[in-house]
This record gives structure tokens, sequence and C-alpha cells, in this order.
């Protein structure tokens, strides 16, 4: 079934299938969770049910409206070529075809909203079965789009359908929030992460450093990110063992410091501590209680980040305190 290519997120897929299956369909979902888990495929899988040729409950996956839903118009805008799919999302519609001047660069604006939902509300759907419209990102929809939408997800008309699909439930307003039904998707499993890594073709060992983001892993499984994060964890370690502080501080000096990265490559640095924490216990038991240390002082350094802490001076502390553990 179109389901089964979702993986490691079984509450929310049986959730779905239960209400499919009953009949009892809530109109207007809320699949939120973080980044890369499969929350966009698991929207697609939905619409596909609710639209598949063969009447459902659970979309064959090959019918011509099931395949329309999962493959995009060649041409830009890419959407899925299924008319009654419709597909929301920052900067997805030329500012032509919304009737506006400038590009969505700050979010989701009420033209796409207007042009492309609320136009729709009313008419039945082109080819039959329901009207299913997919919001990517939906903690992007501006304050007057998700106004101009009220309305329409507390009464979508018969047979319309709404998933806000989001990783940052807590951006959206309350009205939406109270409006829409919560399906949460869980961080993915490390050996779900890297089998779809070996999926892919790509090396596993970013699923220990992904946060249970299969997009995330794929990103970081890239060649030249790699190097550039044994290359920052040699650096720190070299910089840790400088005779002074000032040396180890000139180390890390062209470092790139953006707050992002830098999270990801520390997240890679306190794997390597953690790797090694793991290897020396039964031979050096000292060594691993070392790593262990290290492995918190860089923890606390992301931390220190998360909170937005200046990303010069997160490294530069934790560098400090590296050199003292
Ligand atoms: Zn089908």
């Amino acid at each position: 079934m179109v389901f089964d290519r979702v993986i490691g997120q079984q509450p929310a897929v049986t959730a779905l299938t239960r209400a499919l299956r009953s009949g009892r369909v809530h109109q207007a979902y809320r699949f939120e969770g973080p980044a890369g888990v499969g929350k966009e495929l698991t929207a697609y899988a939905f619409a596909q049910s609710l639209l598949c040729e063969r009447g459902g409950p659970i979309g064959c996956g090959q019918c011509r409206s099931c395949e329309r839903v999962v493959s995009l118009s060649p041409e830009p805008p890419q959407v899925p070529r299924h008319p009654d799919l419709l597909l929301i999302a920052r900067g997805l519609y030329p500012p032509a075809l919304l009737g506006t001047s400038q590009p969505e660069v700050a979010g989701i604006g009420i033209e796409q909203v207007r042009r492309i939902v609320l136009a729709r509300v009313g008419y039945p759907p082109h080819e039959g079965r329901a009207v299913v419209c997919v919001i990517r990102d939906a903690d992007e929809l501006t304050n007057q789009a998700a106004n101009a939408l009220l309305k329409t997800i507390e009464e979508p008309g018969e047979r319309m359908f709404f998933v806000l699909v989001t990783s940052r439930p807590d951006r959206l307003p309350d009205t939406i929030r109270s409006r829409t039904l919560a399906v949460r998707f869980a961080p993915l499993a490390d050996h779900v992460v890297a089998s779809i890594l070996e999926r892919n073709g790509a090396p596993t060992e970013a699923a220990a450093v992904a946060e249970g983001s299969a997009s995330l892993a794929l990103q970081l499984a890239d060649p030249e990110q790699m190097a550039a994060r044994q290359d920052f964890a040699d650096a720190v370690l070299r910089a840790v063992a400088a005779r002074d502080l000032a040396a180890a501080l000139d180390l890390l000096e062209t470092r790139s410091l953006a707050r992002d990265r830098l999270r990801e490559q520390l997240a890679f640095l306190a794997q390597t501590f953690a790797q090694r924490g793991r290897q020396a216990v039964a031979a050096q038991p000292g060594l691993s209680e070392l790593a262990a240390r290290q492995h918190r002082i860089v923890f606390g350094a992301i931390r220190s980040l998360d909170r937005f802490g200046q990303p010069a001076l997160v490294l530069e502390a934790m560098v400090a305190r590296l050199r003292r553990a």
C-alpha cells in the first residue's frame, strides 16, 4: 500500500489509515515533527488514498490518479500533476501567476492562498473524489494568509481536505492550531536513517549525527561536507593540544562560524568523542572518562548555541573547557 514507503512512523500511519478505513477522516490535519522524517511523503500517501481511482480507502499507488499525485509537472511551477491536489509553499508560484509584483520571500502570501486555495472552494473536484490541499512549511503562512484560510479550514466543504505540514508547530497561530488535528511524527531511529542512506548509495556514518532526520543525513553524507566536518574536528583537537590558549584560538580563527554549520560540526565532534569513549571503555577506563567529559563539554556548547550564544564565543569557551578537561 502507498503508506509502505513511509518508514519508522507507525503511530502516524496507523492513525491515518484507521481514519481512512473507518471513513472518519478529519478535514484538516496538522502533520508535525522534525524536518526530514517523512511528513510530506505521508501527506502524499494520504492524498493518494483520498484521490485513488479505485476508490480507496487506501491508495493503490498504481492508477493514473495515484501516479499523478506524486509526479510533478515538468514546467515551473513544479506542482503535482493531479488537478485536485493543491500544493502551497513559499515561493512555489511565479508572481505573474499570483497577480503580484514581488516574489514571496518572507512567507506564504495571501495571494497564493486566494488564487490557489480559496478560488477552488465551492467547486466540485475536477475528477470526482476530493480536493486535497497540502501546505508545506505551514508555519511560513503570513498572518494575513493564515487569517484568510481560517474559515475554509474550519468548514472546508464536503470533499475538501487540508494537510498542514510543519516542523515548527509552535510558530503557527493558535487559531490555525485549534482548527487542525495533530498527527505527530517522531525523529527516525538511527538504523532507519542508516538504511535510507544505504538505499541512496550514501555512506551510513552520517546517520549517527543526523538527529533522526533522513534529509539532514543525506545532506551530511555529502562527501564535501564530510571532509569539512573532519577538518573542523581535527582543528579543534589540535587547538586543544596547542601550547597555550592564544595559539589554540589562532588555529580556529579561520573557521566559518555560521550558527547552523557550527552546530552540525559540533554534533559531529561530539560523536567523535562518544566513539572514542566507547572504544576505550574496557581497555583504558581513564581515557573513556576523559572522552565522556569532552562529550559533555561539546554538548554544552551545542546547547549554548541553541540558546543563541554567539558562535565565536561559544567555540572559544568550548576549546578553553576542553583544554582543562
Ligand atoms: Zn490509485
